[in-house]
């Protein structure tokens, strides 16, 4: 049940996070809207790539980092 270790968003991949991709298409959401996904070490590149080449990506941030800006107050992410 408690499930609370972050894992990689990539399909299949059962790995711990340690990266957060910030990321935003325009013709869905509004500028200052983020989506995240989680990343690995070893997926950080390829899913980057994903959305980078469709021009979604905003943001690369460690995922401790990305953490204590949530914890900070700033923009939360949302799934
Ligand atoms: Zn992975």
């Amino acid at each position: 049940m408690s499930d609370d270790i972050p894992v990689c968003s990539a399909k299949g991949c059962r790995a711990a996070a340690v990266w957060v991709l910030a990321w935003n298409n325009p013709k869905l959401h509004t500028p200052e809207r983020r989506k995240t996904w989680l990343a690995c070490e070893e997926h950080r590149e390829h899913l980057s790539q994903f959305l980078g080449v469709r021009g979604f990506l905003k943001d690369v941030v460690e995922l401790a980092e990305w953490q204590r800006r949530e914890a900070a107050g700033g923009s939360a992410a949302d799934g």
